[in-house]
């Protein structure tokens, strides 16, 4: 079968490699199709993700039809269209055991520690198979990945409803983050530096929008809270910086979310987390939100639709990777489909 290899940071090919089989009585082989390339993806191709090793078959957000199952499955056939969930953890260690498996400490996620889903067959665990329930667009099942993102940030700062949130950035994680939010009945209001990303942010559901370049953000978010101050702040710009910011906006008894892998450090003054109260917690990956997302793609609340900017076919991975080097700003989600 054909798989999308990375040789080596700028050294991308579609290489030959034998299709995965069986091996386990809970294995399951999923014909792959469709993907989404990822912020991190782009990091393995350019060397810049510190956490990946080569060479790499890529791909974390994949999905596709089931083609075979192990002798012990159950709920899984051939023929259905699910979504896989890339994180592996061990089971035993201090997370794994108190709930919080996508922070173990033997992590491993598809695509990025080990092979990934940019292939024509994937063989994953069962419990990694999440299953749709009617017919759902092939060329979307691979777009669960990044709003389980958005499920997770919302879980982990407690979003629900008459909540008013902050999200800073309107990349393909706050659009997620957004909409998840929204589903869950809160107030979001958005930022960026690029007047067409906020555009779509719009459209695709933010309250309000504001541009930091030329608006005063602050002024903006005592109109949105009636002078109240912000309660969530999510930071998806994710440099020093805006961590500094999401601390400092954040209203008494607020949360902060961060999601930056940066290893530079912010200047955060304590006394502003102490006098406020404030909730800052990380987010990272997704602790089992795929079945609520594949619940908000088929009732209509999350639109992985309109997170698509374009499908390429798997073969043109270059002209993929190029688009989304050359134009940034015009990039939510690029979608590999996996079909001769
Ligand atoms: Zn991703
Ligand atoms: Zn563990």
């Amino acid at each position: 079968m054909k798989a999308i290899k990375v040789i080596e940071p700028f050294k991308v090919e579609i290489v030959d490699v034998p299709k995965p089989k069986i091996e386990k009585p809970n294995d399951v082989i999923v014909r792959v199709t469709s993907g989404g390339i990822c912020g991190s993806d782009i990091g393995i191709w350019n060397g810049t993700n510190s956490l990946a090793t080569y060479p790499r078959l890529i791909g974390h957000e994949f999905g596709g039809i089931v083609e075979s199952v192990g002798s012990a499955v159950k709920g899984i056939r051939p023929g259905d269209q699910v979504a896989v969930d890339p994180v592996i953890s061990c089971g035993q260690c201090y997370a794994c055991r108190i709930g919080r498996h996508n922070v173990c400490r033997d992590l491993e996620v598809m695509g990025v520690h080990r092979d990934g889903g940019f292939a024509e067959y994937v063989k994953a665990p069962a419990e990694n198979i999440h299953l749709f329930h009617k017919k759902f667009d092939e060329s979307l099942l691979g777009l669960v990945e990044p709003f389980t993102i958005g499920v997770e940030i919302n879980n982990r700062a407690q979003i629900g409803k008459g909540d008013k949130v902050l999200v800073m950035g309107s990349g393909p994680i706050g659009i997620c983050a957004m909409q998840v939010a929204k589903r869950n009945g809160a107030q979001v209001i958005m930022t960026d530096l690029v007047k067409e990303r906020l555009e779509k942010a719009k459209s695709m559901g933010a309250d309000e929008t504001v541009l930091v370049s030329e608006e005063n953000l602050e002024e903006r978010l005592d109109r949105f809270t009636d002078g109240e101050g912000i309660p969530v702040v999510v930071d998806t710009v994710c440099v020093p910086s805006s961590f500094e910011q999401a601390v400092n906006l954040a209203c008494p008894a607020g949360r902060v979310v961060c999601l930056g892998l940066k290893d530079k450090p912010s200047s955060i003054c304590m006394a502003e987390i102490t006098k406020k109260e404030l909730t800052i917690v990380g987010s990272r990956l997704n602790n089992h939100c795929f079945d609520e997302v594949i619940e908000g793609f088929e009732d209509g609340s999350l639109h992985p639709e309109e997170l698509m900017t374009k499908a390429y076919n798997y073969k043109e991975i270059m002209d993929a990777l190029d688009m989304i080097k050359e134009h940034p700003q015009d990039v939510l989600k690029i979608v590999l489909k996996f079909e001769d």
